[in-house]
Formats: structure tokens, C-alpha cells, sequence
């Protein structure tokens, strides 16, 4: 009988590369994989996203491919019931909790989006790049972890300091030290970038994300050192 053994080992080998060379894309849940998506790309994984990222989410489908590429790299979030809704609202998107539950395990969330410039100057949300469009909603997704881990009692006290500038300025923090670590922080460099310097925002709202925000230098820094990468090597507008 003619030996197959070599043939068998050579054509596994064969599959096992074609597997790992399939598996190295931005898409699966690595620890961190700072990564970037040109303007037209496309979730050719979206069916299979979609049941795995997109259970107990309502998402308008011109922006649902930016949705559950942030939504996949936040796996605690998987459940949670989280609409996604166009609405005239002063910024270019916020993220708030969907009534009141006694079991905060069923409670929802609602992540508004600014369809239309509004009188405060705010950046519309269709005119972002793709790289800004996932970091904005990176960011909105850290808001929506730190609230799933607040009791009611919490989350009416977080209104209240959210308009002290200090707590105001610890909960933006929070949300972009979220999407770092999630692995968008060059998504959210390029969408502060943007909103900074290309973007038309009113003095207002500029001086609003100066005071309250990470600066462009700060994310800079937070990227290199939760990333350990220079941020000139792999960041390129
Ligand atoms: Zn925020």
C-alpha cells in the first residue's frame, strides 16, 4: 500500500497556514490589535458578526458595520440591550441609560447620534472618516460599560457630577480609557483629530472638548503606553 503519510502531513500544514493566515485581520477578539479600516471596507464577516455582536441591539443599518466592529471588542457589552438612534441632539453622539430598572441586569441603553449640524456647531456624524466614526462609538461603548457597572443610586449621582467639571472631565476619561483599551485608540485619535482640526465646530464646543477631553498629546501618550508602540510608527492620517 503506497504511504500517505507525507502527503496527509503536507496538506494539514497546508490548512493549518491557510487557517492562521485567515485568522490574522483586525476583526477577532484580540487583547489589544490597534488596527485601521480604510473608507470603504467592507464586514464580510457581517452575518456571522451580526449573531454574535449584534444580540439585543436595534442599529440603523447605514451605520451598522461601524457598530459591531466597536461592539466586538467589547464582549461584556454582548448582551446588553443597546438602541442606536438618530436624533437632534448638541454633541455628535452620547450614550444614556434607557429609563430605570430595578435589576440592572435589564436595563437598557440608548446611543444617540447627531444626524444634522447642529446650532452649536457639533461635527456631523456622516461626514467622519471611517477610523473616526468607530472611535466616536468605541468612546460611546466605554460610557455604557462604566454605567452597566453603576447601581441607580450611582447613576443619579454621576448626573449630578457631571456637571462639576472635575467628575465631568473623570468620566470622559473613563470612556476613552475604555475604547483604548478595547484597542480603538487610534480610531479615537483620529476622530479628536478631526473634530479639532478639519472639523467646523463652534468656539463653544471646542472649548468644551479642550476643558473636558483628553488632549491630542495626552492620547497620544496613553496610546503608546497601553499599546507599547510608537505612535508615529503606526499612526498615519
Ligand atoms: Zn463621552
Amino acid at each position: 500500500m503506497k504511504n500517505l503519510f507525507p502527503h496527509t502531513v503536507l496538506k494539514m500544514l497546508f490548512i493549518f497556514l491557510l487557517m492562521l493566515f485567515f485568522k490574522i485581520d483586525c476583526f477577532p477578539q484580540d487583547v489589544i490589535s490597534p488596527c485601521s479600516f480604510d473608507q470603504n471596507f467592507s464586514l464580510n464577516v457581517k452575518d456571522s458578526f451580526k449573531n454574535e455582536f449584534g444580540i439585543n441591539k436595534t442599529i440603523p443599518v447605514d451605520i451598522e458595520k461601524f457598530c459591531l466592529v466597536a461592539l466586538s471588542k467589547y464582549p461584556a457589552l454582548k448582551d446588553v440591550t443597546i438602541i442606536f438612534r438618530y436624533r437632534n441632539i448638541s454633541t455628535t453622539m452620547s450614550a444614556l441609560p434607557k429609563g430605570i430598572r430595578l435589576n440592572r441586569d435589564k436595563r437598557k441603553y440608548v446611543i444617540n447620534i447627531n444626524k444634522r449640524p447642529s446650532k452649536k456647531g457639533t461635527a456631523r456624524f456622516s461626514l467622519l472618516s471611517t477610523n473616526a466614526k468607530i472611535g466616536l462609538i468605541a468612546h460611546e461603548l466605554g460610557h455604557i460599560l462604566y454605567y452597566t457597572n453603576r447601581s441607580n443610586i450611582q447613576l443619579v449621582w454621576d448626573g449630578f457630577r457631571y456637571m462639576i467639571p472635575r467628575h465631568h472631565r473623570e468620566i470622559e476619561y473613563l470612556a476613552d480609557e475604555a475604547a483604548i483599551a478595547a484597542g480603538f485608540g487610534l480610531q479615537l485619535y483620529e476622530f479628536n483629530n478631526y473634530l479639532l482640526n478639519e472639523a467646523k465646530i463652534g468656539k463653544k464646543y471646542r472649548r468644551k472638548k479642550m476643558e473636558y477631553y483628553y488632549s491630542l498629546q495626552d492620547l497620544q501618550d496613553l496610546i503608546e503606553d497601553s499599546y507599547e508602540i510608537s505612535f508615529q510608527d503606526f499612526y498615519t492620517p
